[in-house]
């Protein structure tokens, strides 16, 4: 696999309870940015979903946020982005979040961000990509969701090939070192 040029991030809306999810957020993003790796992500200034955009940012980075108009409208979208495109539905935004990356990273994030992975890897299983997609498992957030997904391989629901598709790591390093090697 080539080192992508551009990760597509999805994660929470909200900061939630535990610093270590905006800590490895800024890092996330100040990591891709010191590396030259331009950013696509839902374009809102609000929960770790800004503490990304703004680490990059501030590191110099290329920010690409891809919003709908209604949040737009609702005065979440970020104002200090390399550009926001501003797009007319949920799955407009999708689609172009999905084009834009040459890989997908979950951080820890609500239903908006499980949405999202499940989405980018329904498409790979469909064969429509085959771009890598990780989750950040900061501070073991993601523990029961991987379990629930082995529990799936174990009850022939989800073919081992498929269950491979969607990868895991602990912390922004070990995501570095997949992605970039
Ligand atoms: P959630 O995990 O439910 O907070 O949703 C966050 C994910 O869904 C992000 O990756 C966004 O692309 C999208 N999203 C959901 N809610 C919002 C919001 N209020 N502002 C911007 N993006 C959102």
């Amino acid at each position: 696999m080539p080192a992508p040029k551009t990760v597509t991030i999805y994660c929470a809306s909200a900061s939630g309870f535990d610093a270590r999810f905006a800590e490895a957020a800024r890092a996330l993003g100040a990591a891709l940015a010191g590396r030259g790796v331009a950013i696509a992500y839902g374009g809102a200034h609000v929960g770790l979903m800004g503490m990304t955009a703004d680490a990059a940012r501030e590191a110099g980075g290329r920010v690409i946020g891809v919003i709908p108009e209604r949040l737009v409208e609702r005065e979440v979208a970020h104002e200090n982005l390399t550009e926001l495109v501003v797009v007319d539905t949920m799955h407009e935004r999708k689609r172009q979040m999905a084009d834009l990356g040459d890989a997908f990273v979950a951080m820890p994030g609500g239903l908006g961000t499980l949405d999202e992975l499940f989405e980018i890897a329904t498409w790979s299983q469909l064969g429509m990509h085959t771009k890598p997609i990780v989750l950040l498992n900061v501070a073991g957030y993601f523990d029961h969701l991987i379990a629930f997904l082995n529990h799936a391989e174990e009850s022939g629901l989800l073919q081992a090939r498929n269950r491979a598709i969607i990868q895991q790591v602990a912390d922004v390093p070990a995501l570095l070192s997949l992605l970039f090697g």
